[in-house]
């Protein structure tokens, strides 16, 4: 039987290490050794197929990447204060795959300190210091970002500039999603601007990962970017969790709502596993902030990084994965889809490209979520081997993220693991 029980003294010592900071996978974690592809190996020999990890978006372990990235390792590896060939090449392919208004890019090495800064960009641009939020969202770890993070907020609960308006569910809104978010977004303007913080920015992961997967109708961002933009505030497109390719029918997430971001942020699949994130911002906004304190990130923009991020580019193009996610995604919707027929515990499936949320509910009855379902489902996907997650208020939903070179018979595969799990389960 598929095990990769972590030995009890690695997990001890894992726990005496990093004590209550330490944050782990199933209550018996799996000691992992290597990857490949949409595969993961554990320590005993079980491989598991990945469908929790949208970092190593271009399968585990590249063998392009990790050339690309040895071989500059081995050459030359600087910080960002010289002149370097592949980093500004690298540059100029990133900032193509953007609208034209976005003319800078900033690296970082987190989508925290990308956020970071984007939120500092903007209350520099708006000398205001409101920012609005949806309820489950996260940006990040910095202590800023960490204001701005309702999930990652265990006590306490939000500061006073900070406003977080429900996701754009139908549970929420109804049938006019998008109405109904835009008004939400005007009654949080009208929040802070009584509390005397002003707007700053409406700041969105556009697919609402944590939130639970919010990816239709096509364009119901729109009214609530224009109410906020009308207002005076910038919309931050936070494209972490969506961006490079993942949504199928675009590089970028926010480009189905087809708004105009003033900054979006990125990171996560951006080195496939070699830390690096960034900002596209209008030069403006950009010029302004550095007025004030200007922006320098050691690691950030390194010539290895650069190569690494190049090499992300071209097996995106070359291996063709923004259309693979499109293709493999509607066949896995159709798999879903074809479970949902089945059991009536499936109350929803959403998504788009190869970003999936599927809600379940314990008596089928959509506003009553199935928190404690999907535990045990993601627990017994792992006896079934596959690694999946949660996402939503109440962990109701269940989160498909599988490297972008997935195929169809790993489709088959995880098909066939959530039959026989959801059959084992309530
Ligand atoms: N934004 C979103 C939407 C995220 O999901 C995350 C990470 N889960 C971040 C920002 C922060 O990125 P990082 O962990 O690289 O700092």
């Amino acid at each position: 039987a598929p095990g990769g029980h972590a030995q009890s003294d690695l997990l001890d010592r894992r726990l005496r290490n990093i004590g209550a900071a330490s944050v782990l996978f199933y209550r018996d974690p799996i000691e992992m050794v290597s990857a490949s592809g949409c595969w993961m190996t554990a320590a005993d020999g079980t491989s598991y197929l990945d469908f929790y990890n949208n970092v190593p978006s271009v399968g585990h372990c590249h063998p392009r990447v990790v050339g690309a990235m040895a071989e500059q390792a081995a050459r030359l590896n600087i910080n960002s204060r010289y002149l370097h060939q592949t980093v500004e090449t690298y540059l100029d392919r990133l900032k193509a795959t953007f609208p034209d208004h976005l003319e800078n890019i900033v690296l970082t090495c987190s989508g925290s300190e990308a956020n970071d800064l984007a939120i500092r960009i903007a209350q520099r641009a708006t000398g205001a210091r409101g920012i609005i939020v949806t309820e489950s969202a996260y940006h990040g770890n910095t202590s800023a970002v960490t204001e701005i993070s309702p999930s990652a907020i265990k006590r306490g609960g939000l500061p006073d500039h900070v406003v977080a308006v429900p996701p754009p569910s139908k549970q929420a809104y109804g049938d006019n999603v998008a109405a109904g978010f835009a008004d939400a977004v005007y009654l949080a303007i009208t929040t802070l601007q009584d509390r005397g913080y002003g707007v700053a920015a409406l700041i969105v992961d556009s697919i609402f990962s944590s939130d639970g997967v919010f990816s239709n109708p096509k364009g119901f961002l729109r009214l609530a970017v224009a109410v906020m933009q009308r207002a005076g505030g910038l919309f931050i497109a936070d494209e972490v969790q969506p961006g490079f390719a993942r949504t199928g029918d675009a590089f970028w997430g926010f480009s189905r709502h087809d708004v105009a971001p003033d900054i979006v942020s990125m990171g996560k699949p951006m080195g496939n596993g070699f830390p690096m994130a960034g900002i596209a911002v209008r030069p403006e906004l950009l010029a302004a902030f550095c007025e004030d304190v200007g922006y320098f990130n050691t690691f950030a923009a390194s010539p290895v990084a650069a190569a690494t991020g190049l090499a992300v580019l071209d097996v995106i193009r070359d291996e063709d994965l923004q259309n693979n996610a499109a293709v493999c995604g509607a066949y896995l919707r159709e798999g879903l889809q074809h479970l949902a027929e089945m059991d009536a515990r499936i109350t929803d499936i959403r998504g788009a490209g190869l970003f999936m949320g599927v809600d379940l509910s314990a008596n089928g009855d959509p506003s009553e979520p199935g928190g404690q379902l999907v535990g045990d489902v993601i627990n017994a996907m792992r006896r079934h081997r596959v690694l999946i997650g949660a996402a939503g208020k109440y962990g109701q939903t269940l989160k498909i993220r599988p490297p972008l070179c997935l195929t169809r018979s790993e489709v088959d595969f995880f098909i066939e693991a959530l039959g026989k799990s959801l059959r084992t389960c309530g």
